[in-house]
């Protein structure tokens, strides 16, 4: 659709953001529905968050995802925040309304929905390993014990960050226990170990490994990295050749954004479309 005096605006604030495939994903889904809207991508310097979630609902924007380093800082700046939303402890999903921005998070729900998909898993009594405590890992692991996993262990670099996530489980009935990011620790608990997740950005880069070791990996283990680029990250590689069953992230990428797109049109995203755009964005291909 031509933009026009009624287009109307939805985008992505990041910094740095020149490398997101959100606007390809999200604006083939308007062009499949015929839909009147665009999608942008907006460099935000963090310090300018407040300033920037201002103008969006000034300028009569729907709404705004909200990625690196602006997800947890958000919550100081929506009038409003869902309950899932606060549990999580993080915003990607800003739906602006009559004058009121009410923050969402959309990431917990594409991890659970990515796992049933790649997997054919539900976290329900499941025992998950997750590797990470920044927002992702935070997200996910509270994700896992929202539905119902028998226990999550959550190993990080930085010991001390996976407090604030140990108190969100002290009144829940999933067990926990916070570990280090080492393989001789992770190999005293991966027995007790259905699903390992990589939550942590080490697999971007090219050669970039956790260096975990290759004896942690076998035929009953599922491995979930939610880096995406590279398609196949270290990690994913060494559990493969293990025999492991892995995916990507980009399952949970395009989920956290069907269901943004949901919230901001109330309309059913067209996933395949999504999936097709996201994956061309990416990769440079369908896959
Ligand atoms: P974040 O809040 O900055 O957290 C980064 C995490 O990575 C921390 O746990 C950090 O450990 C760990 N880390 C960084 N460098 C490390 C290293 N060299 N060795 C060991 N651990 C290291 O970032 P985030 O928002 O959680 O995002 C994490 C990654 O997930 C990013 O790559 C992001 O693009 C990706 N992501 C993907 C999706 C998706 O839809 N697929 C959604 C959200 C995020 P310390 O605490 O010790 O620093």
């Amino acid at each position: 659709m031509p933009i026009d005096g009624s287009t109307k605006l939805v985008g992505v604030f990041g910094w740095p953001i020149a490398h997101t495939a959100s606007p390809a994903m999200h604006n083939a889904a308007f062009g499949a529905l015929r839909m009147n809207w665009a999608y942008l991508a907006f460099p935000v310097d963090p310090k300018n968050l407040g300033p920037a979630l201002a103008g969006a609902r000034d300028l009569g924007l729907v709404g705004v995802n909200l990625t690196v380093p602006h997800k947890i800082l958000a919550l100081e700046f929506v009038n409003e925040v869902d309950p899932h939303a606060r549990k999580l402890g993080a915003v990607n999903t800003v739906c602006i309304e009559n004058g009121i921005l009410r923050g969402y998070n959309t990431d917990g729900y594409g991890f659970a929905r990515a796992i049933k998909e790649e997997f054919n898993l539900s976290l329900k009594g499941k025992r998950v390993l997750v590797l990470g405590a920044g927002g992702a890992g935070r997200a996910i692991a509270i994700q896992c014990a929202v539905d119902g996993a028998a226990r999550v262990f959550v190993a990080n670099r930085t010991l001390s960050k996976i407090e604030p996530i140990a108190r969100e489980f002290a009144s829940a009935k999933t067990a926990f226990k916070a570990l280090p990011l080492d393989s001789g620790e992770l190999g005293r608990v991966i027995d007790d170990v259905d699903l390992l997740v990589n939550a942590t950005s080490v697999g971007l880069a090219e050669g970039d490994s956790l260096g975990l070791e290759a004896s942690l990996f076998s035929p009953k283990l599922f491995v979930y990295d939610i880096v995406y680029r590279p398609a196949e990250t270290a990690l994913l590689k060494i559990a493969s050749e293990n025999g492991a069953k892995v995916a990507n992230g980009l399952g949970m990428l395009l989920h956290q954004g069907v269901k943004s797109f949901e919230l901001w049109t109330k309309r059913k995203a067209p996933v395949a479309v999504m999936r097709r755009a996201l994956s061309a964005a990416i990769y440079g291909e369908s896959k």
